[in-house]
């Protein structure tokens, strides 16, 4: 039977948007409350409920042909298993804009930070040992690195460590232990992976199906649908100002010959700025509207 497995964070930052995410794409599922496995009801296509962390070793190993998982997570992963597979490779099929986060160096608040170069033989507290351990040797330094998988901002203070690299959001809790961040390591967000191995070729069949799907409702989760009554004699300058539009539909307006109604699906945001320029233009009666789904 041609099935393919995708994992998924079980619960967490991820695991709200990574479900809706296959749910706006078409996939339902036969949920069962504390399984981990949820079987695909309107096609072959399964979910795998797991902790972020497993999610690369499952990809590797080809248990899941697709997951979704923090660019952190997956690269640190990664390195890690470099140490039993020197080939181990994992490439985002598509970022998929949510989780976004920055893994940052810190320092305790009253250290001057010139560059890297001062952490050579000093401690560094984190719970992204490898993706640390290249970031410094990438810059030259060699520190000593002491892996924690929680907790890290308290290791300054505690006295385990010199400096951290830590995931930061807001930096409320660095502030909190008296650090700053001072440089970034990695910036990352939510991905899309697959597992390196090639399927047969059905499967093949189903996910780029399922890519499809996915890159539409991420596309048109920034499309909109415009429609705007426009002066005839400045179509060309209002249709220049909706972005990522192609040819707009103009329909006549009834007892108005000098005015069209402008129909155009924008492919990139539109933002209040537009609206303004348009109305500058001449536009009236603007109306953006949500689209659903979208295949290009
Ligand atoms: P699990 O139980 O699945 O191991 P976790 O505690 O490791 O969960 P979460 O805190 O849910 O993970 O974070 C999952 C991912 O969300 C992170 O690896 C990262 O990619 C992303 N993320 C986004 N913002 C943040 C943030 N402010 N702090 C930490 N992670 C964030
Ligand atoms: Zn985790």
């Amino acid at each position: 039977m041609t099935r393919l497995k995708i994992a998924i964070q079980k619960s967490g930052r991820l695991a709200d948007k990574s479900l809706s995410l296959l749910e706006r794409s078409g996939l339902t599922f036969a949920r069962s409350k504390d399984k981990l496995f949820w079987y695909g009801r309107n096609l072959p296509v399964d979910l795998l409920l797991v902790r972020d962390d497993d999610i690369p070793r499952l990809l590797l190993e080809g248990v899941c042909q697709l997951g979704i998982v923090g660019e952190n997570v997956a690269l640190e992963k990664v390195l890690e298993s470099r140490a039993r597979r020197p080939d181990a490779h994992l490439e985002p099929l598509l970022k998929l804009e949510f989780g976004h986060c920055r893994l940052m160096l810190a320092l305790p608040e009253d250290e001057a930070y010139a560059d890297p170069g001062q952490l050579a033989g000093r401690r560094v507290a984190t719970s992204y040992p490898h993706l640390t351990r290249q970031y410094l040797a990438d810059n030259g330094v060699e520190a000593d690195i002491v892996t924690l998988n929680g907790a890290v901002e308290i290791a300054p203070s505690l006295g385990t460590a010199d400096a951290i690299v830590d995931l930061v959001s807001t930096g409320t809790t660095l502030r909190a232990n008296h650090l700053k961040a001072v440089t970034e390591v990695l910036s990352s967000q939510a991905a899309l992976y697959r597992c390196p191995a090639a399927l047969d070729e059905p499967r093949e069949a189903l996910l780029a199906k399922l890519l499809t799907r996915i890159r539409g409702v991420q596309q048109a989760a920034e499309t909109k649908y415009v429609m705007l009554h426009a002066p005839r004699a400045r179509l060309a300058e209002i249709s220049a100002i909706l972005p990522g539009a192609e040819s707009p539909t103009i329909l006549s307006l009834e007892g108005q010959p000098d005015r069209v109604a402008v129909h155009a699906v924008c492919t990139e945001q539109v933002f209040w700025e537009h609206l303004e320029e348009l109305k500058a233009a001449g536009a009236s009666a603007v109306l953006v509207l949500p689209v659903e789904k979208m295949l290009a």
